[in-house]
């Protein structure tokens, strides 16, 4: 059978490598860069991957950069809490261990690197091409079956919101990262690498240990609450109104301003490359699985053009991970059952997606206005190794908080549970 994948991002590459390892299928990518213009771009994520993502990158044999990229062994939280004075805070401050390591590898490498490892495949093709509507309608009948991973681009406008699923119709932070070396050990950190979630009122600050072009780094990131005094960057995600410098700059002063006591540690930092900065922001939407191309064709979206969240969990390429993994094992199932790629095939399969990707959404936008019991069991966590454990795995696997975390009765229980056996 014949693929197409629009889109050589975190969903398109993953399924494209699993899909021309599989007998019987050959695969076009169609990606909007060459490998050379990736890898010099700006970059795209932060990106961290859980145990389970990796593990699917590991069976595809496409974890190339696994061994140079540090592990990160955990997940800590220093949260401000109300009626402390600043110098004070962060009142909440833990860290509990992650039971599968998680990494984070700067989609420059790893796109352009899986591109080009893609074109030595022999079941594969790759065509530098930037997609359009007219485009897919004109190409989509050569194929039997085509996935749309293209992100956040134009293209993806073409698929309907899902408003049953969609919760939001404005952005929910302002996104602002930096890939930065220079930065000290967290005092409060263990001695191996952690992501540090820092909590305030005005938006979060993340500190992800992580690999790009020139070796290990540090990529900080700041989700700001819209209009707040940490919405300080550029307005929408590509949009690169200020320099390198002046990025970094205002970087810093947020650091020293809203989450001073990481400011010192970072205060030396300076960008890995002169593109190693991005801003912006987006809404997050669950779109429409199908699209009509015209009256024989359909085709699929995957990734974000299926389920775009915000990143304040850090779901979205693990997310993309899944759904490549989904349609592999969808594709190599029809393939052995002898069935045809039609939509019920297709809604079928975005529906095992679904199955999982709610769970990450669900989580993510708790994380953007948490409840009172949630900020509780946050709070409660920093006693507790148990419900640390339980918080910060729930990060690689959110369907382990669909009986607890949002139930206020039932964590109430669990937490009062942990208390009585401690
Ligand atoms: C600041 C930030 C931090 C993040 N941090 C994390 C994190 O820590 N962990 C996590 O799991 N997720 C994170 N995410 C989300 C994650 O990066 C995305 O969800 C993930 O990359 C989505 O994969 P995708 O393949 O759907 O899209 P993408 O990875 O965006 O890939 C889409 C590809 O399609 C290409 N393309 C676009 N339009 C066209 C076209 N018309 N024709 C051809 N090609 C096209 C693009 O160039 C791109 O290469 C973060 C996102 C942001 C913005």
């Amino acid at each position: 059978m014949r693929v197409l994948v629009v889109g050589a991002g975190q969903a398109g590459l993953a399924t494209a490598c699993g899909l021309a390892q599989t007998d019987g299928v050959e695969v076009t990518v169609m990606s909007h860069k060459t490998p050379d213009e990736i890898r010099k771009g700006h970059v795209l994520s932060t990106q961290v991957i859980f145990g389970h993502g990796l593990a699917f990158e590991r069976e595809l044999g496409i974890n190339f950069w696994e061994e140079k990229t540090p592990d990160i062994g955990g997940i800590g939280l220093s949260a401000m809490a109300p009626g402390v004075p600043m110098e004070q805070q962060p009142a909440i401050d833990w860290w509990a261990p992650l039971e599968l390591t998680a990494q984070s590898v700067d989609q420059r490498i790893k796109f352009a690197g899986l591109l080009e490892y893609l074109k030595g495949l022999p079941g594969a093709t790759v065509i530098t091409n930037f997609t359009t509507s007219g485009e897919l309608a004109r190409t989509a009948g050569k194929y039997d079956l085509v996935l749309v991973g293209a992100g956040k681009s134009e293209l993806v406008k073409m698929f309907g919101r899902d408003d049953e699923r969609s919760s939001y119709t404005k952005p929910q932070r302002a996104l602002s990262v930096v890939y930065v070396n220079g930065v000290e050990p967290g005092a409060t950190d263990p001695d191996h690498p952690i992501v540090r979630f820092n909590a305030t009122p005005w938006g979060e600050l993340f500190m992800i240990p992580g690999l790009t072009k020139s070796g290990p780094c540090h990529i900080l990131f700041i989700e700001a609450r819209p209009d707040g005094p940490l919405d300080r960057f550029e307005p929408d995600i590509g949009e690169r109104i200020l320099s390198p410098d002046e990025h970094l700059r205002r970087f810093k002063d947020a650091l020293r301003e809203h989450f001073p006591w990481q400011y010192e540690r970072c205060s030396k930092a300076e960008l890995t490359d002169p593109t190693a900065y991005l801003a912006g922001r987006y809404v997050p939407t669950i779109r429409k699985p199908l699209l009509r191309i015209d009256a024989e064709h359909t085709v699929l979206a995957i990734g974000d053009v299926f389920v775009q969240q915000d990143p304040i969990a850090g779901q979205g390429a693990n997310m993309a991970t899944w759904n490549a993994k989904v349609v592999v094992d969808a594709v190599r199932e029809r393939l052995q059952e002898g069935g045809p790629f039609d939509d019920a095939w297709k809604l079928a399969t975005a529906e095992r997606q679904w199955a999982i990707a709610q769970h990450s959404v669900r989580f993510s936008n708790t994380l953007l206005d948490p409840p009172e019991y949630v900020l509780g069991a946050l709070g409660a966590a920093g006693q507790f190794p148990d419900v640390r454990r339980w918080l910060v795995n729930g990060f690689a696997q959110p369907s382990d908080f669909a009986d607890r975390l949002y139930d206020p009765a039932a964590l109430q229980q669990y937490l009062a549970g942990v208390a009585g056996a401690a």
